[in-house]
């Protein structure tokens, strides 16, 4: 029997073993490049119940893509059923899984008073535990990873050397006597307390509320009592973080229906062995302190993925903030010196151990979406990556994709298999550019991924684009918004022709203008731009970004004429003058961006003028929605963008009318939930009959939605429901971000189609 699908590294031998042993069967199973082979001798029916067995007793991490069976008369002579080593034949396509969170048999163990590993933070077995962030060279077994150091106990060795056992040839096993130790530390670096006191006087120091950094999985995180406002207000003034939200870890699924509205998905996903970050609307009596979310109806909840979280939140008895540790945006600490170095000034002390971090990897977070539609994936980390994306079709050359700026994250590609990284981060920070570096170096070293193509950014300043054009490899630049939209059909697995919908921040297009309100009809092997939104002024470049009220100066003069834009400019920030002359030259830099769209419509409603992350204007737009109908006020109240023909040949959808109703119910004195509210829904409504027009006129019926605009769940929601009563199918993503982190999925699975 060949298996292939997810069936090494998750204990499936010792699960074929235990099978086989049961039903008395004589022969082997291995692992091999492609999957697991299983001989075995056995009567038909035998054969046929161990079959049925494989498929429903399945370990939880491991997945049955194909099962093929041959039959072969007569014996091998076989007398018992073995693990035999494994026949490794060439580079895997696949070597290394995410890593996984605490099983329910490692918990029990590690909570039972009788068990040798009681209250011990490091337990695992071949279903749980750290696997992509202490791996550092392949194969993977237990000398290339960074429990190398550690040498088994007699007690651990017989469990890893016993094919029935759970924890047979799980790598990072261990147990208090052999394995890793907690260690508590002073700010300066002092060692203050030792394994079970360290995690008692961390969990005081907690209560009393102090900042901490705390050593986890893929990072140290800095975290506070989440219900004490004092320690949170500090943990912002620390880390220079005004706004940005921080996560919160609750100590269950009881715990977070406490604190949070959790739907079916969201449950479902947020229990997982992947244990994402999930965003799920906050209940009023939550108890936690306001400033974890400031404006926001949301809550980021996640539940522990390690032992030492779990033992962590079970002492402390309520739920803690643990936000990454980083001063602002910079990337993660892992690496034990510069986390004392990095993170020493800003907290109160530090939980650590003596098991390194090879990789960073942060949290990874999703979004629920209403009416118990799939979570969508924010940004795509720890727990999931390095786990493929599959393609319909294999690639025709191994391929590097190096993604764009913000949120980067790299791709290779080798088979049927788009393997992504984990987040780095955005690349203008020179820490995370060698983060970067070192991604590449390490996700091709795993993959076994010897690039011949490298595909990248349009973008000739990116660093990512930069670092591309000096590798000496034929290279394919992706169109910023294609590689949105074909991101979209890799993780669903298509590869036709769609219209497809990339509404996001900001991309370099093709004609001198900054791209980010796209209709383009097209498939993985090209596109053709068929719509737009209407261009306006992009006054400052950048500066617009972190200044939503430029582009609401912007906005106000293309829709209202230069009398309301001086009203507006006068109201809002002295520098106005300035802005507003650019605005009205005929050669400023201009954007079709949806997503400064609604940056210059909050700006216009007074949600805010400047921001302190990225985006923050247009989230608190979507924010001020929340608890609104999504289908007011009822269609032709006025609420719609007109279109017409640009000399371009595209169809322009033109939001001044909806740009002008704004202002108007503004100045009547309307609330802004319910503006905020009409505004998501003419703009859905237009843009959804205007993708439904261009796709009926290309002759496709299917209309794929991605961006960074498209992680708004009001406006997915209504841009679906409208064109899925007109007919259309309609592509959301669920497992790989809209945002830019999906950009070089996206590039990969372009450049899998180049025939150079
Ligand atoms: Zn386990
Ligand atoms: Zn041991
Ligand atoms: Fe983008």
């Amino acid at each position: 029997m060949r298996v292939t699908g997810t069936v090494q590294g998750v204990g499936f031998r010792p699960f074929v073993y235990r099978i086989a042993v049961e039903l008395g069967l004589k022969g082997s199973v291995a692992n091999d490049s492609r999957g697991v082979i299983i001989d075995v001798e056995a009567p038909a029916a035998v054969l046929d119940r161990f079959a049925e067995r494989l498929v429903a007793e399945l370990p939880p991490l491991a997945t049955i893509e194909t099962l093929a069976v041959e039959v072969v008369d007569g014996l091998s002579g076989a007398t018992t059923f073995a693990i035999v080593d494994s026949r490794v034949e060439g580079a895997p396509a696949v070597a290394v899984s995410p890593d996984v969170a605490t099983c329910a048999d490692c918990t029990r163990e590690m909570l039972d008073p009788a068990d040798r590993r009681f209250g011990y933070p490091f337990v695992n077995c071949t279903n749980c535990g750290p696997r992509y962030t202490i791996i550092t060279s392949i194969p993977y077994d237990r000398p290339s990873t960074t429990m190398a150091g550690f040498v088994l106990c007699t007690e651990c060795r017989a469990e890893y050397t016993d094919p029935a056992n759970r924890r047979f040839h799980a790598e990072p096993v261990c147990c208090p006597v052999c394995g890793p130790q907690l260690s508590l530390l002073s700010a300066a670096g002092d060692l203050l307390a030792k394994a079970d006191d360290a995690l008692d006087q961390t969990v005081s120091l907690l209560a009393a509320g102090n900042v901490l950094a705390i050593k986890g999985l893929g990072g140290y995180h800095l975290a506070v009592d989440a219900g004490n406002a004092e320690a949170v207000g500090e943990l912002r003034r620390r880390k220079a973080r005004d706004d940005k939200p921080f996560a919160v870890m609750v100590r269950d699924l009881d715990e977070a229906r406490r604190v949070a509205h959790l739907s079916p998905a969201a449950e479902t996903e947020i229990s997982s062995p992947r244990r994402p970050i999930v965003l799920v609307p906050r209940r009023d009596d939550s108890g936690l302190a306001p400033r974890i979310a400031p404006r926001l109806p949301e809550l980021g909840l996640m539940l522990p993925y390690t032992p030492l979280h779990t033992l962590l939140l079970h002492r402390f008895g309520g739920p803690l903030v643990m936000t990454s540790g980083n001063l602002s945006d910079e990337p993660i600490a892992h690496d034990d010196t510069d986390a004392l170095a990095r993170l020493g000034p800003m907290v109160d002390a530090i939980l650590t151990h003596d098991r390194p971090i090879h990789i960073r990897c942060d949290d990874s977070v999703v979004r629920a979406r209403p009416a118990g539609k799939p979570v969508q994936m924010l940004r795509r980390s720890r727990g999931y990556a390095p786990a493929p994306v599959p393609l319909a079709v294999p690639t025709r050359h191994q391929i590097l994709a190096v993604g764009a700026e913000l949120k980067n994250t790299v791709t290779v590609a080798k088979g049927t298999n788009l393997i992504a990284s984990h987040h780095i981060g955005d690349l203008e920070h020179l820490a995370a550019y060698r983060s970067f570096l070192q991604a590449v170096d390490h996700l091709c070293h795993l993959t076994g991924v010897v690039p011949e193509v490298v595909a990248h950014d349009l973008h000739p300043e990116y660093l990512s684009t930069k670092f591309a054009a000096d590798l000496d490899l034929p290279s394919v630049g992706v169109q910023h918004h294609h590689a949105h939209i074909a991101s979209c059909l890799a993780e669903h697995r298509r590869d036709d022709r769609v219209l497809g919908i990339a509404f996001d921040g900001t991309g370099m297009g093709t004609d001198g203008v900054i791209w980010g309100g796209e209709f383009l009809v097209c498939d993985l092997d090209g596109y053709r731009r068929v719509g737009h939104l209407a261009a306006v002024a992009l006054p400052g470049g950048v500066r617009a970004i972190r200044e939503p009220w430029r582009m609401a100066l912007a906005w106000a003069r293309t829709a209202l004429g230069r009398e309301e834009a001086e009203r507006y400019g006068r109201s809002v920030d002295e520098r106005w003058p300035s802005i507003l002359s650019i605005v009205e030259r005929d050669d400023s830099l201009r954007t079709t961006s949806a997503g400064r769209l609604f940056d210059g419509v909050a700006a216009l409603l007074g949600i805010r003028p400047t921001v302190t992350y990225e985006a923050q204007a247009a989230i608190e737009l979507e924010a001020a929605a929340a608890g609104e109908p999504f289908d007011t006020p009822a269609d032709g109240d006025g609420w719609s963008a007109t279109v017409t023909r640009g000399d371009d040949g595209c169809a322009v959808l033109d939001p001044s009318p909806l740009v002008a109703q704004v202002v108007a119910e503004r100045d009547r004195g309307t609330p802004v939930p319910t503006v905020a509210a009409a505004f998501h829904a003419g703009l859905g409504r237009s843009v959804a009959r205007l993708a439904a027009d261009l796709a009926a006129a290309a002759g496709v019926g299917t209309v794929a939605l991605s961006g960074g605009v498209f992680q708004n769940a009001r406006l997915t929601e209504i841009v679906e429901r409208e064109l899925t009563a007109s007919g259309v199918e309609v592509l959301i993503h669920s497992r790989v971000p809209p945002n830019d982190g999906g950009v070089s999925i996206g590039q990969a699975a372009v450049a899998a189609r180049w025939e150079g």
